[in-house]
Protein backbone atom coordinates (compact mmCIF):
# COMPACT_ATOMS: atom_id res chain seq x y z
CA UNK A 1 0.00 0.00 0.00
CA UNK A 2 0.73 3.61 -1.08
CA UNK A 3 0.54 7.11 1.36
CA UNK A 4 -0.03 10.18 -0.53
CA UNK A 5 0.23 13.61 0.83
CA UNK A 6 -2.75 15.59 1.58
CA UNK A 7 -1.07 18.41 0.17
CA UNK A 8 -0.19 16.59 -2.82
CA UNK A 9 2.86 15.61 -5.03
CA UNK A 10 3.97 12.54 -2.89
CA UNK A 11 3.75 8.92 -2.93
CA UNK A 12 5.57 6.81 -0.35
CA UNK A 13 5.45 3.28 1.18
CA UNK A 14 4.01 2.94 4.93
CA UNK A 15 7.81 2.29 5.83
CA UNK A 16 8.67 5.93 4.43
CA UNK A 17 5.27 7.48 5.74
CA UNK A 18 6.58 6.03 9.21
CA UNK A 19 10.11 7.32 9.09
CA UNK A 20 9.38 10.72 7.83
CA UNK A 21 6.40 11.36 9.57
CA UNK A 22 4.95 14.19 7.93
CA UNK A 23 5.18 15.03 3.98
CA UNK A 24 8.13 17.44 2.82
CA UNK A 25 5.22 19.76 1.16
CA UNK A 26 3.90 20.19 5.25
CA UNK A 27 1.28 17.34 4.37
CA UNK A 28 0.49 14.61 6.20
CA UNK A 29 0.50 10.91 4.87
CA UNK A 30 -2.87 9.45 4.15
CA UNK A 31 -3.27 6.00 2.70
CA UNK A 32 -3.48 5.74 -1.51
CA UNK A 33 -7.14 4.15 -0.43
CA UNK A 34 -8.99 2.60 2.44
CA UNK A 35 -8.80 -1.17 2.85
CA UNK A 36 -11.86 -2.94 3.44
CA UNK A 37 -12.12 -5.09 6.71
CA UNK A 38 -14.89 -7.91 5.65
CA UNK A 39 -17.71 -9.34 7.33
CA UNK A 40 -15.99 -12.64 6.79
CA UNK A 41 -12.77 -11.15 8.49
CA UNK A 42 -14.86 -9.75 11.46
CA UNK A 43 -16.10 -13.02 12.17
CA UNK A 44 -12.74 -14.58 12.07
CA UNK A 45 -11.37 -11.33 14.18
CA UNK A 46 -13.69 -11.77 16.30
CA UNK A 47 -12.00 -15.20 17.63
CA UNK A 48 -8.70 -13.42 18.29
CA UNK A 49 -7.04 -11.83 20.94
CA UNK A 50 -6.43 -7.84 21.54
CA UNK A 51 -2.61 -8.39 19.80
CA UNK A 52 -3.92 -10.46 16.98
CA UNK A 53 -6.88 -8.04 16.35
CA UNK A 54 -4.28 -5.21 16.50
CA UNK A 55 -2.05 -6.67 14.18
CA UNK A 56 -4.22 -7.19 11.60
CA UNK A 57 -5.65 -4.10 11.28
CA UNK A 58 -2.41 -2.58 10.95
CA UNK A 59 -1.20 -5.37 8.35
CA UNK A 60 -4.26 -3.95 5.99
CA UNK A 61 -1.82 -1.26 5.98
CA UNK A 62 1.81 -2.28 6.20
CA UNK A 63 1.80 -5.94 5.78
CA UNK A 64 3.37 -5.41 2.56
CA UNK A 65 6.07 -3.46 3.79
CA UNK A 66 6.76 -4.78 7.64
CA UNK A 67 5.68 -8.26 7.60
CA UNK A 68 2.35 -9.95 8.57
CA UNK A 69 4.56 -11.80 11.16
CA UNK A 70 6.65 -9.43 12.49
CA UNK A 71 3.32 -7.14 12.80
CA UNK A 72 1.98 -10.04 15.26
CA UNK A 73 4.77 -10.28 16.86
CA UNK A 74 5.39 -6.38 17.77
CA UNK A 75 1.57 -6.27 19.16
CA UNK A 76 1.88 -9.28 21.28
CA UNK A 77 5.53 -7.66 22.81
CA UNK A 78 3.57 -4.23 23.22
CA UNK A 79 0.40 -5.04 24.68
CA UNK A 80 2.03 -7.34 27.10
CA UNK A 81 3.26 -4.13 28.85
CA UNK A 82 0.19 -3.17 29.84
CA UNK A 83 -1.54 -4.15 33.46
CA UNK A 84 -2.86 -8.08 33.47
CA UNK A 85 0.05 -8.47 30.65
CA UNK A 86 -2.05 -7.36 27.79
CA UNK A 87 -4.42 -10.36 28.09
CA UNK A 88 -7.32 -7.48 27.26
CA UNK A 89 -5.25 -3.94 26.84
CA UNK A 90 -8.96 -2.35 26.03
CA UNK A 91 -11.48 -3.84 28.37
CA UNK A 92 -14.70 -2.60 27.70
CA UNK A 93 -16.78 -1.48 30.84
CA UNK A 94 -20.92 -1.67 30.59
CA UNK A 95 -21.57 1.23 32.97
CA UNK A 96 -26.00 1.27 32.05
CA UNK A 97 -27.99 -0.21 29.32
CA UNK A 98 -26.89 0.67 25.99
CA UNK A 99 -23.75 2.32 27.75
CA UNK A 100 -19.97 1.15 27.64
CA UNK A 101 -17.08 2.90 28.31
CA UNK A 102 -13.71 2.01 26.60
CA UNK A 103 -10.80 1.76 28.89
CA UNK A 104 -8.12 2.52 27.21
CA UNK A 105 -5.53 3.92 30.40
CA UNK A 106 -4.14 0.40 30.98
CA UNK A 107 -0.47 0.93 29.56
CA UNK A 108 2.97 1.85 31.02
CA UNK A 109 1.89 5.82 31.28
CA UNK A 110 -1.88 5.44 32.22
CA UNK A 111 -3.11 7.29 29.23
CA UNK A 112 -4.15 5.94 26.01
CA UNK A 113 -1.35 6.67 23.93
CA UNK A 114 0.33 4.29 25.05
CA UNK A 115 -2.04 2.02 22.48
CA UNK A 116 0.19 3.29 19.65
CA UNK A 117 3.13 4.24 21.35
CA UNK A 118 3.92 0.68 22.82
CA UNK A 119 3.52 -0.33 18.78
CA UNK A 120 5.28 2.49 17.08
CA UNK A 121 9.39 2.44 17.97
CA UNK A 122 9.25 -1.89 16.76
CA UNK A 123 6.96 -0.14 13.32
CA UNK A 124 9.88 2.70 12.96
CA UNK A 125 12.32 -0.11 13.96
CA UNK A 126 11.47 -2.10 10.74
CA UNK A 127 10.67 1.28 8.59
CA UNK A 128 14.00 2.38 8.54
CA UNK A 129 15.52 -1.79 7.93
CA UNK A 130 13.09 -1.87 4.80
CA UNK A 131 14.73 1.30 3.66
CA UNK A 132 17.94 1.16 3.89
CA UNK A 133 18.28 3.75 6.53
CA UNK A 134 20.70 3.67 8.88
CA UNK A 135 21.10 7.75 10.22
CA UNK A 136 19.81 7.61 14.10
CA UNK A 137 16.57 8.84 14.41
CA UNK A 138 15.50 11.55 16.69
CA UNK A 139 11.56 11.65 17.48
CA UNK A 140 10.76 15.21 17.94
CA UNK A 141 7.45 15.43 20.18
CA UNK A 142 5.17 18.18 21.27
CA UNK A 143 2.60 17.12 24.01
CA UNK A 144 -0.05 18.56 25.58
CA UNK A 145 1.12 16.04 28.65
CA UNK A 146 0.43 12.39 27.57
CA UNK A 147 2.41 11.78 24.26
CA UNK A 148 5.27 12.93 25.61
CA UNK A 149 5.51 10.38 28.36
CA UNK A 150 4.54 7.70 26.06
CA UNK A 151 6.83 8.42 23.52
CA UNK A 152 9.65 8.35 26.17
CA UNK A 153 8.57 5.74 27.53
CA UNK A 154 8.16 3.87 24.22
CA UNK A 155 11.38 4.50 22.71
CA UNK A 156 13.64 4.85 26.04
CA UNK A 157 16.81 3.33 25.67
CA UNK A 158 15.84 2.03 22.25
CA UNK A 159 19.00 1.07 20.29
CA UNK A 160 19.30 3.89 16.93
CA UNK A 161 16.73 6.83 18.67
CA UNK A 162 16.90 9.67 19.99
CA UNK A 163 13.66 11.25 21.85
CA UNK A 164 13.09 15.10 22.50
CA UNK A 165 9.84 16.33 24.08
CA UNK A 166 8.32 19.67 24.21
CA UNK A 167 5.71 20.56 26.62
CA UNK A 168 3.71 24.06 27.66
CA UNK A 169 5.20 25.50 30.65
CA UNK A 170 2.23 26.18 32.35
CA UNK A 171 -0.10 24.00 30.43
CA UNK A 172 0.60 20.13 31.57
CA UNK A 173 -1.09 18.64 35.01
CA UNK A 174 1.55 18.36 37.97
CA UNK A 175 1.04 13.97 37.62
CA UNK A 176 2.19 14.97 33.96
CA UNK A 177 5.22 16.95 34.42
CA UNK A 178 6.45 14.29 36.86
CA UNK A 179 5.93 11.41 34.55
CA UNK A 180 8.10 13.78 31.85
CA UNK A 181 10.76 15.49 34.22
CA UNK A 182 12.18 12.36 35.96
CA UNK A 183 12.10 10.09 33.14
CA UNK A 184 15.19 7.30 33.12
CA UNK A 185 16.99 6.40 29.83
CA UNK A 186 20.32 7.58 28.51
CA UNK A 187 18.41 9.08 24.97
CA UNK A 188 15.73 11.16 26.02
CA UNK A 189 15.05 15.08 26.82
CA UNK A 190 12.38 17.18 28.38
CA UNK A 191 12.36 20.54 27.90
CA UNK A 192 9.28 23.13 28.87
CA UNK A 193 8.53 26.02 26.53
CA UNK A 194 7.25 28.99 27.98
CA UNK A 195 3.78 29.08 25.86
CA UNK A 196 0.98 26.50 25.01
CA UNK A 197 0.52 23.32 23.42
CA UNK A 198 -0.21 24.91 20.22
CA UNK A 199 3.27 27.09 20.20
CA UNK A 200 4.76 23.66 20.83
CA UNK A 201 3.05 22.20 18.12
CA UNK A 202 3.80 24.77 15.48
CA UNK A 203 7.09 25.18 16.12
CA UNK A 204 7.67 21.49 15.71
CA UNK A 205 6.24 21.44 12.41
CA UNK A 206 8.25 24.19 11.38
CA UNK A 207 11.24 22.68 12.79
CA UNK A 208 10.12 19.28 10.73
CA UNK A 209 9.93 21.75 7.30
CA UNK A 210 13.28 23.90 7.80
CA UNK A 211 15.83 22.17 5.25
CA UNK A 212 18.21 24.27 7.26
CA UNK A 213 17.99 22.50 10.49
CA UNK A 214 17.39 19.30 8.69
CA UNK A 215 20.60 19.56 7.20
CA UNK A 216 22.43 20.85 10.44
CA UNK A 217 20.96 17.36 11.84
CA UNK A 218 21.99 15.05 8.95
CA UNK A 219 25.86 16.61 9.32
CA UNK A 220 25.43 14.43 12.20
CA UNK A 221 23.52 11.86 10.57
CA UNK A 222 20.96 12.31 12.38
CA UNK A 223 17.26 12.04 11.06
CA UNK A 224 13.82 13.48 12.35
CA UNK A 225 10.71 11.63 12.56
CA UNK A 226 7.70 12.76 14.45
CA UNK A 227 5.85 10.60 17.62
CA UNK A 228 2.17 12.70 17.64
CA UNK A 229 -0.49 11.74 15.61
CA UNK A 230 0.56 13.23 12.44
CA UNK A 231 2.79 10.20 11.84
CA UNK A 232 0.37 7.47 10.34
CA UNK A 233 2.09 4.86 12.37
CA UNK A 234 0.62 6.61 15.56
CA UNK A 235 -2.63 6.28 14.00
CA UNK A 236 -2.68 2.61 12.96
CA UNK A 237 -2.27 1.05 15.92
CA UNK A 238 -5.55 3.46 17.31
CA UNK A 239 -7.53 2.42 14.36
CA UNK A 240 -7.60 -0.95 15.77
CA UNK A 241 -9.17 -1.00 19.62
CA UNK A 242 -12.60 0.96 17.57
CA UNK A 243 -12.72 -2.89 15.88
CA UNK A 244 -11.99 -4.54 18.98
CA UNK A 245 -14.62 -2.36 20.70
CA UNK A 246 -17.14 -3.51 17.81
CA UNK A 247 -16.45 -7.45 18.39
CA UNK A 248 -16.18 -7.38 22.09
CA UNK A 249 -19.97 -6.15 22.03
CA UNK A 250 -20.76 -8.52 19.16
CA UNK A 251 -19.39 -11.43 21.20
CA UNK A 252 -20.52 -10.47 24.28
CA UNK A 253 -24.15 -10.67 22.72
CA UNK A 254 -25.12 -6.84 22.89
CA UNK A 255 -25.26 -6.40 19.51
CA UNK A 256 -25.38 -8.43 16.20
CA UNK A 257 -23.19 -8.44 13.18
CA UNK A 258 -23.64 -5.58 11.09
CA UNK A 259 -25.33 -3.41 13.59
CA UNK A 260 -24.64 0.56 13.91
CA UNK A 261 -22.88 1.90 17.09
CA UNK A 262 -22.15 5.06 17.83
CA UNK A 263 -18.47 6.54 19.27
CA UNK A 264 -17.40 9.17 21.67
CA UNK A 265 -14.01 11.18 21.82
CA UNK A 266 -12.45 13.05 23.66
CA UNK A 267 -10.75 15.35 20.94
CA UNK A 268 -7.98 17.46 21.32
CA UNK A 269 -5.49 17.24 17.94
CA UNK A 270 -8.38 14.99 15.63
CA UNK A 271 -5.78 11.68 15.94
CA UNK A 272 -8.20 9.19 18.55
CA UNK A 273 -11.48 10.64 16.57
CA UNK A 274 -9.68 10.07 12.85
CA UNK A 275 -8.96 6.94 13.41
CA UNK A 276 -12.45 5.69 14.11
CA UNK A 277 -13.54 7.45 10.98
CA UNK A 278 -10.93 5.54 9.19
CA UNK A 279 -12.25 2.44 11.00
CA UNK A 280 -16.24 3.36 9.13
CA UNK A 281 -14.29 3.81 5.93
CA UNK A 282 -12.73 0.61 6.50
CA UNK A 283 -16.21 -1.42 6.90
CA UNK A 284 -16.72 -0.94 10.43
CA UNK A 285 -20.59 -0.36 11.45
CA UNK A 286 -20.47 2.90 13.06
CA UNK A 287 -23.36 5.20 12.75
CA UNK A 288 -21.92 8.20 14.20
CA UNK A 289 -19.14 9.42 16.22
CA UNK A 290 -19.42 12.43 18.39
CA UNK A 291 -16.62 14.58 18.86
CA UNK A 292 -16.44 16.09 22.66
CA UNK A 293 -14.26 19.78 23.37
CA UNK A 294 -13.64 21.79 26.34
CA UNK A 295 -14.03 25.09 26.79
CA UNK A 296 -11.77 25.23 23.82
CA UNK A 297 -14.59 24.65 21.36
CA UNK A 298 -12.86 25.25 17.88
CA UNK A 299 -13.75 21.72 17.11
CA UNK A 300 -17.53 21.74 18.15
CA UNK A 301 -18.24 25.35 16.27
CA UNK A 302 -16.31 24.35 13.14
CA UNK A 303 -18.80 21.06 13.25
CA UNK A 304 -21.73 23.63 13.72
CA UNK A 305 -20.86 26.12 11.44
CA UNK A 306 -18.71 24.58 8.75
CA UNK A 307 -16.19 27.86 9.93
CA UNK A 308 -12.70 26.77 11.56
CA UNK A 309 -11.84 29.78 13.50
CA UNK A 310 -8.62 30.25 15.86
CA UNK A 311 -8.81 33.76 17.11
CA UNK A 312 -10.42 33.17 20.19
CA UNK A 313 -9.05 33.20 23.64
CA UNK A 314 -6.93 29.43 24.98
CA UNK A 315 -8.24 28.68 27.94
CA UNK A 316 -6.76 25.92 30.85
CA UNK A 317 -9.03 23.49 31.83
CA UNK A 318 -9.00 20.58 34.00
CA UNK A 319 -8.60 18.22 30.52
CA UNK A 320 -5.71 19.96 29.72
CA UNK A 321 -4.41 17.12 27.68
CA UNK A 322 -7.71 18.23 25.57
CA UNK A 323 -6.68 22.63 25.40
CA UNK A 324 -5.78 22.78 21.57
CA UNK A 325 -6.88 25.11 18.89
CA UNK A 326 -5.32 23.97 16.28
CA UNK A 327 -6.36 20.03 15.45
CA UNK A 328 -3.56 18.87 13.15
CA UNK A 329 -5.32 15.63 11.98
CA UNK A 330 -8.59 17.64 10.90
CA UNK A 331 -6.22 18.12 7.61
CA UNK A 332 -6.97 14.41 7.25
CA UNK A 333 -10.69 14.53 7.34
CA UNK A 334 -10.87 17.95 4.61
CA UNK A 335 -8.73 16.12 2.17
CA UNK A 336 -11.10 13.41 2.27
CA UNK A 337 -14.47 15.45 2.59
CA UNK A 338 -13.31 17.40 -0.06
CA UNK A 339 -12.83 14.54 -2.59
CA UNK A 340 -9.08 14.08 -1.95
CA UNK A 341 -8.62 17.59 -3.46
CA UNK A 342 -5.00 18.50 -2.32
CA UNK A 343 -5.27 21.62 -3.46
CA UNK A 344 -7.80 23.07 -1.87
CA UNK A 345 -6.22 21.03 1.45
CA UNK A 346 -3.54 23.06 0.93
CA UNK A 347 -5.06 26.11 0.34
CA UNK A 348 -7.34 26.09 3.35
CA UNK A 349 -4.25 24.84 5.50
CA UNK A 350 -2.32 28.17 4.40
CA UNK A 351 -5.38 30.13 5.09
CA UNK A 352 -5.33 28.94 8.76
CA UNK A 353 -1.66 29.26 9.03
CA UNK A 354 -2.34 33.18 7.59
CA UNK A 355 -5.68 34.39 8.57
CA UNK A 356 -6.30 32.13 11.53
CA UNK A 357 -9.70 30.87 9.47
CA UNK A 358 -10.81 28.63 6.73
CA UNK A 359 -14.61 27.60 5.21
CA UNK A 360 -15.49 24.36 4.10
CA UNK A 361 -18.37 24.18 1.54
CA UNK A 362 -22.37 23.26 2.30
CA UNK A 363 -21.80 19.99 0.73
CA UNK A 364 -18.82 19.34 2.64
CA UNK A 365 -20.72 20.35 5.84
CA UNK A 366 -23.43 18.00 5.14
CA UNK A 367 -21.11 15.28 5.32
CA UNK A 368 -19.49 15.96 8.71
CA UNK A 369 -23.70 16.56 9.76
CA UNK A 370 -24.22 12.89 8.51
CA UNK A 371 -21.02 11.54 10.15
CA UNK A 372 -20.45 13.24 13.14
CA UNK A 373 -21.71 15.16 16.39
CA UNK A 374 -19.94 17.96 17.69
CA UNK A 375 -20.30 19.34 21.20
CA UNK A 376 -18.50 21.31 24.25
CA UNK A 377 -18.65 20.83 28.58
CA UNK A 378 -18.07 23.55 30.27
CA UNK A 379 -15.65 22.55 33.68
CA UNK A 380 -19.07 22.72 35.78
CA UNK A 381 -20.88 20.19 32.40
CA UNK A 382 -17.98 17.78 32.77
CA UNK A 383 -17.70 17.92 36.71
CA UNK A 384 -21.62 17.36 37.05
CA UNK A 385 -21.16 14.37 34.66
CA UNK A 386 -18.20 12.85 36.57
CA UNK A 387 -20.37 13.14 39.66
CA UNK A 388 -22.96 12.02 38.42
CA UNK A 389 -21.81 8.67 36.65
CA UNK A 390 -20.01 8.17 40.30
CA UNK A 391 -22.89 8.72 42.20
CA UNK A 392 -25.58 6.44 39.98
CA UNK A 393 -23.23 3.88 38.08
CA UNK A 394 -19.82 3.63 41.37
CA UNK A 395 -17.70 4.57 37.97
CA UNK A 396 -14.86 7.19 38.25
CA UNK A 397 -13.43 8.19 34.75
CA UNK A 398 -10.85 11.31 34.46
CA UNK A 399 -11.65 14.59 33.28
CA UNK A 400 -11.20 14.13 29.79
CA UNK A 401 -13.66 11.30 29.31
CA UNK A 402 -15.64 13.56 32.16
CA UNK A 403 -15.61 15.96 28.87
CA UNK A 404 -16.99 13.26 26.78
CA UNK A 405 -19.46 11.93 29.20
CA UNK A 406 -21.46 15.18 29.25
CA UNK A 407 -21.11 15.81 25.22
CA UNK A 408 -22.26 12.26 25.47
CA UNK A 409 -25.51 13.31 27.53
CA UNK A 410 -26.29 16.35 24.92
CA UNK A 411 -26.24 14.13 21.82
CA UNK A 412 -28.30 11.66 23.42
CA UNK A 413 -31.05 14.50 23.79
CA UNK A 414 -30.68 15.12 19.93
CA UNK A 415 -31.96 11.32 19.69
CA UNK A 416 -35.21 10.25 18.92
CA UNK A 417 -38.00 10.26 22.08
CA UNK A 418 -40.98 8.95 23.08
CA UNK A 419 -42.74 10.98 26.29
CA UNK A 420 -39.44 12.13 27.12
CA UNK A 421 -37.48 8.97 26.78
CA UNK A 422 -34.76 8.04 24.16
CA UNK A 423 -36.11 5.10 22.51
CA UNK A 424 -33.10 4.95 20.34
CA UNK A 425 -31.75 1.57 20.88
CA UNK A 426 -28.10 2.34 20.06
CA UNK A 427 -25.29 0.97 21.71
CA UNK A 428 -23.06 4.24 22.95
CA UNK A 429 -19.35 3.63 23.66
CA UNK A 430 -17.11 6.39 24.77
CA UNK A 431 -13.42 6.37 25.10
CA UNK A 432 -11.79 6.60 27.97
CA UNK A 433 -8.44 8.30 27.51
CA UNK A 434 -7.15 8.76 30.88
CA UNK A 435 -6.62 6.68 34.59
CA UNK A 436 -8.18 9.11 36.71
CA UNK A 437 -4.96 8.71 39.10
CA UNK A 438 -3.34 10.70 36.56
CA UNK A 439 -6.05 13.96 37.95
CA UNK A 440 -6.43 13.23 41.21
CA UNK A 441 -6.74 16.42 42.72
CA UNK A 442 -9.39 17.46 40.24
CA UNK A 443 -11.05 14.11 39.79
CA UNK A 444 -11.26 14.30 43.57
CA UNK A 445 -12.98 17.48 43.12
CA UNK A 446 -15.79 16.48 40.95
CA UNK A 447 -16.47 13.56 42.66
CA UNK A 448 -16.76 14.68 46.01
CA UNK A 449 -16.25 18.07 46.66
CA UNK A 450 -13.14 18.03 48.53
CA UNK A 451 -10.08 20.32 47.30
CA UNK A 452 -6.90 19.08 48.22
CA UNK A 453 -3.82 20.69 47.43
CA UNK A 454 -1.15 17.97 47.34
CA UNK A 455 -1.33 15.24 44.42
CA UNK A 456 -0.32 12.68 46.30
CA UNK A 457 -2.86 13.61 48.99
CA UNK A 458 -5.17 13.55 46.03
CA UNK A 459 -4.67 9.99 45.28
CA UNK A 460 -5.18 8.63 48.68
CA UNK A 461 -8.32 10.29 49.31
CA UNK A 462 -9.66 9.32 45.46
CA UNK A 463 -8.38 5.34 46.47
CA UNK A 464 -10.70 6.27 49.64
CA UNK A 465 -13.46 7.22 48.42
CA UNK A 466 -13.62 4.95 44.83
CA UNK A 467 -11.11 1.71 45.94
CA UNK A 468 -9.85 2.29 42.97
CA UNK A 469 -6.35 1.07 42.88
CA UNK A 470 -3.72 3.52 42.15
CA UNK A 471 -0.89 2.31 39.60
CA UNK A 472 2.61 2.31 41.01
CA UNK A 473 4.25 4.26 38.41
CA UNK A 474 2.15 7.52 39.70
CA UNK A 475 2.67 6.48 43.36
CA UNK A 476 6.39 5.90 42.84
CA UNK A 477 7.21 9.89 41.29
CA UNK A 478 6.49 11.48 44.68
CA UNK A 479 10.23 9.47 45.33
CA UNK A 480 11.74 10.27 42.27
CA UNK A 481 14.67 13.42 41.39
CA UNK A 482 13.80 15.39 38.57
CA UNK A 483 16.19 14.98 35.65
CA UNK A 484 15.14 17.75 33.29
CA UNK A 485 14.72 21.36 34.44
CA UNK A 486 14.92 23.03 31.10
CA UNK A 487 12.51 25.54 30.71
CA UNK A 488 12.98 27.87 26.82
CA UNK A 489 11.50 31.04 25.55
CA UNK A 490 8.86 30.32 22.62
CA UNK A 491 11.41 30.37 20.05
CA UNK A 492 12.51 28.00 17.53
CA UNK A 493 16.23 28.93 17.19
CA UNK A 494 16.22 28.49 21.06
CA UNK A 495 14.75 25.28 20.37
CA UNK A 496 16.83 24.29 17.80
CA UNK A 497 19.66 25.31 20.04
CA UNK A 498 18.83 22.46 22.26
CA UNK A 499 18.07 19.91 20.13
CA UNK A 500 20.90 20.00 18.58
CA UNK A 501 23.28 20.29 21.83
CA UNK A 502 21.33 16.87 22.64
CA UNK A 503 21.72 15.29 19.27
CA UNK A 504 25.38 15.86 20.35
CA UNK A 505 24.92 13.40 23.14
CA UNK A 506 25.32 16.23 25.36
CA UNK A 507 22.49 16.41 28.26
CA UNK A 508 23.14 18.73 31.16
CA UNK A 509 22.84 17.47 34.32
CA UNK A 510 20.29 19.10 36.93
CA UNK A 511 22.14 21.22 39.14
CA UNK A 512 20.75 20.75 42.09
CA UNK A 513 20.45 17.27 42.46
CA UNK A 514 16.53 17.24 41.06
CA UNK A 515 15.14 18.45 43.94
CA UNK A 516 11.30 19.60 43.32
C1 LIG B 1 -4.22 13.16 23.80
C2 LIG B 1 -5.41 13.05 24.68
C3 LIG B 1 -6.70 13.35 24.24
C4 LIG B 1 -6.97 13.89 22.86
O1 LIG B 1 -6.67 12.96 21.83
P1 LIG B 1 -6.42 13.50 20.35
O2 LIG B 1 -5.99 12.31 19.58
O3 LIG B 1 -5.35 14.54 20.47
O4 LIG B 1 -7.70 14.08 19.88
C5 LIG B 1 -7.76 13.16 25.12
N1 LIG B 1 -7.57 12.73 26.37
C6 LIG B 1 -6.33 12.43 26.84
C7 LIG B 1 -6.19 11.98 28.25
C8 LIG B 1 -5.22 12.57 26.02
O5 LIG B 1 -3.99 12.27 26.49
Amino acid sequence: MYFISTRGGEKVTGAQAIVQGLAKNGGLYVPESFPAISRTEMDEMAQMSYPERAAFVLGKYLADDLGADYLKEICEKAYSTFDGHGKDPAPLVKIDKNMFVLELFHGPTCAFKDMALTVLPYLLKKSCEVTGIDDEILILAATSGDTGKAALEGFRDVPGTKVAVFYPDEGVAKMQRLQMCIQDGNNVFVAAVKGNFDDCQRAVKRLFASEEFNAKLAEKKVRLSSANSINFGRLAPQIAYYFSAYLDLYTSGQIEMGDKIDFVVPTGNFGDILAGWYAKQMGLPVRRLVCASNRNKVLADFFEKGVYDVKRNFFRTMSPSMDILVSSNLERLLFEISGRNAELTAERMQSLAEKKEYSITAKEKAILDEEFFGGFASEDDMIEAMYETFDEFGYAMDTHTGVALAVCAQYRETLEKEDDEIIDNTPVVVLSTANPYKFPQDVLYALSGNDVKDSFKGIKRLNLLTAMKPPKSLLDLRYRPLRFKTVVENDLNKMATEILKFADGQIVPVPDGGKK
